[in-house]
């Protein structure tokens, strides 16, 4: 054995291109090559990139070098000259623009939720969703493993090009990078890992990718040298590509460091679905609205959430520094030392539950005039389930249960979805939940259909599931199968009139059939309807009739009354959910329901927001749904007024002419009737 210690005297610090040298001098001799970093006890093997790079030795790092083998002393020499002529780095070379200047970046977008926040970024593509994890039998591991090495080969063959290209259009040494891309794709910290994985977890060779992908990721973003850091997105490249080649699909995959912001141009809630949410701290997309259902999710799930940030991604890095400022619906990227030490008093974690509100209260709230109200939980994900109890909630008002799509890829089985339903039966308790057929298409499900032109208005929900009705038979064995083990209903989404409630009885009487011909344990569920678009209010005495109760679905109702696209945040300003025509829906529909004495639970984001749950009661509702931490809140602000008042205020609004009169009518009666309740900055601006 031969050892020597050496510094790293390269500028960059050992980065990708200089560890490729190593690698390729290293790879030269037989012997056995380890680099040993004392403090922090890193020790790597001099022969892999991925094993080099974990070092992250910055420049002036002392490294030991040891040597075992017949040619331990050559291999010695040799790298020790590498490391005297700093690996051969063209002092030319500059590092990357974004690490060189880093002035901090401003941008103004909308707060979706509560919380500032200082963090990581990592970048997130659309269409990130696609891994899924497969058992594979034992017989097709091999066939597993021949795909991930044609992917491999793929990988290196496009690789190459892209190397002759850039060779040509930007010189060697832009194109050096891709040597290093080369060698990723030859490592056996990679390769080898990966075949393990698949073998030893039987697992579909996307997912190991993944898995042994988002590892390596996660040692990169720890690192502290800013641009070894940055590093990481070089191996998150190559582990894309790996990916896009595997599925075909060319999906992008995260990795999470404990204080990882999300940074995406849209983020398609069933991607959140998948992400390990324990780690990410923020979210910041430069498209969305207050209603796009990744902002329901963050203000669900108590993240920091800002969207409508228009170009924000693409001046990103994965480990760039950013902090998240929800309340000022602002982001600030490289923030400099100044606004950090600023900012580092005012960071906090969001918490939307004012102190003086009670978290152990539960069941329905009464109001002064003695109405009482039930408050239910919106839920997405089984991760939520738990919230239910915690704050108080009289059941789930809404499982919308396409969140589970994103999971296994493609569809989740009878028997997946079952086990689930039954989960949020057992959470929901007592008073029941209400779990939504798939409401696919919008901004869900590009992978279960082809794009759609305008997707909003195409082949979305009842539409979808009517489309494709074996997944929705699957959905609703499902459903009722559950619902023997609990109290559960059904609600189709966005029906447009009573045809379309028709045609999704009949699929759920024929699966009743089914299961009683085939001696199933199952119960039957009452089934209501979301009303949602302008031709459902319009005809909701009709559907009435046909139902067992509705669901009000007013982010729809907003975005389809309006024709104001919900997650578009260039006409976030069109968006008005106290537009007299909206209050005219709600108003109409509660009567329709009334008249045929069926119940309403309203569910849209309106009801999580205190003013207007409170307009909400005006109108007449007593049912409202809505983020589960939202509820202590509104319970409060709801045992505070009186419904009879409210009422009179609902009906001015109702006779208003456009979103800014109600609005004014809001601010002014309710300030007067109830100002405790209502300080300035709780009513709409
Ligand atoms: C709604 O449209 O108001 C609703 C509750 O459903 P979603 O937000 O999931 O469309
Ligand atoms: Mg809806």
């Amino acid at each position: 054995m031969a050892e020597r210690t050496v510094e790293v005297t390269s500028r960059l610090g050992l980065h990708a291109r200089a560890a490729a040298n190593l690698v390729r001098v290293a790879s030269k001799f037989k012997s056995k090559l380890t680099l040993q970093r004392p403090e922090g006890g890193l020790e790597a093997d001099a022969k892999s990139i991925l094993s080099i790079l974990t070092l992250a030795a910055s420049y002036g790092t002392d490294l030991k070098l040891v040597a075992t083998g017949d040619d331990e002393q050559q291999a010695l020499d040799a790298i020790v000259d590498l490391f005297s002529r700093a690996f051969d780095e063209n002092e030319k070379i500059q590092p990357r623009p974004s690490v060189a200047v880093k002035e901090e970046l401003r941008c103004q977008g909308l707060g979706v939720s509560d919380g500032v926040v200082m963090g990581r970024v990592l970048r997130l593509q659309k269409g990130a969703r696609d891994v899924y994890r497969a058992e594979i039998g034992d017989g097709d591991l091999e066939r597993e493993r021949r795909r991930f090495r044609a992917a491999v080969r793929l990988s290196r063959r496009q690789l190459e090009t892209i190397k002759q290209r850039a060779e040509k259009e930007l010189g060697r040494g832009h194109a050096y990078i891709f040597d290093a891309h080369l060698l990723f794709l030859q490592d056996a910290k990679l390769t080898r890992d990966v075949e393990d994985y698949i073998v030893k977890e039987r697992s579909n060779a996307e997912w190991a990718a993944k898995v042994v992908g988002d590892r390596l990721l996660s040692i990169y973003t720890q690192i502290n040298d800013e641009y070894l850091r940055e590093r990481g997105s070089d191996i998150e490249d190559v582990i894309q590509r790996l990916l896009a080649n595997l599925t075909g699909e060319g999906p992008k995959y995260p990795n999470l460091s404990e204080d990882a912001v999300i940074v995406s141009t849209e983020l398609l809630p069933s991607t959140i679905a998948e992400l390990n949410l324990d780690h990410v701290k923020a979210i910041a997309t430069d498209a969305g609205g207050w209603t796009s259902h990744m902002a329901i999710i963050a203000r669900g799930l108590g993240l920091t959430a800002v969207v409508g940030l228009r170009n924000f991604y693409q001046r990103t890095r994965t480990g760039d520094q950013v902090i998240v400022d929800a309340r000022a619906g602002e982001v600030i990227l490289h923030p400099a030392a100044e606004t950090i030490k600023r900012y580092t008093f005012t960071v906090h974690e969001p918490g939307p539950i004012a102190p003086r509100v009670n978290v152990d209260d539960s069941g329905p709230v009464v109001t002064r005039d003695g109405v009482q109200i039930s408050l239910r939980a919106n839920v997405e994900l089984p991760a939520e389930f738990q919230a239910v109890r915690e704050f108080g909630a009289c059941g789930v008002g809404l499982f919308r249960s396409e969140f589970l799509l994103s999971r296994p890829g493609l569809m989740a089985s009878e028997t997946e979805q079952y086990e689930v339903y039954k989960l949020l039966a057992e959470a929901a308790g007592e008073d029941g939940a209400v779990v939504r057929l798939f409401d696919v298409g919008g901004e869900f499900g590009p992978d279960l259909k082809e794009r759609e032109r305008n997707p909003a208005l195409g082949l979305r929900a009842v539409r979808f599931n009517l489309h494709h009705k074996q997944i929705m038979r699957t959905q609703v064995r499902a459903i009722l199968r559950a619902a023997a083990a609990g109290r559960l209903s059904l609600v189709v989404p966005m029906v447009a009139d009573v045809a379309d409630v028709r045609l999704a009885r009949q699929v759920i009487r024929e699966e009743v059939e089914r299961l009683t011909s085939e001696s199933a344990y199952f119960s039957e569920v009452q089934v209501g309807a979301m009303i949602e678009v302008p031709s459902a209010v319009l005809t909701a005495e009709k559907i009435a009739g046909e139902v067992d109760f509705f669901e009000l679905g007013t982010n729809d109702l907003v975005q389809y009354t309006l024709a104001v696209d919900r997650g578009n945040d260039k006409v976030a300003d069109w968006f008005r959910t106290l537009h007299p025509a909206v209050l005219y829906g709600i108003d109409r529909t509660l009567r329709a329901a009334s008249d045929a004495r069926i119940p309403v639970i309203v569910c849209g984001e309106m009801a999580s927001t205190p003013a207007y749950a409170v307009l909400l009661a005006g109108l007449g509702a007593i049912d409202l749904s809505m983020i589960p931490a939202m509820i202590p809140r509104v319970r409060a602000v709801l045992s505070e007024i009186e419904t009879n008042e409210a009422r009179e205020v609902a009906l001015r609004c109702l006779a208003a002419a456009t979103a800014d009169e109600v609005e004014e009518l809001v601010r002014i009666e309710f300030k007067a009737r109830w100002p405790e309740v209502f300080p300035p900055n709780a009513l709409p601006k």
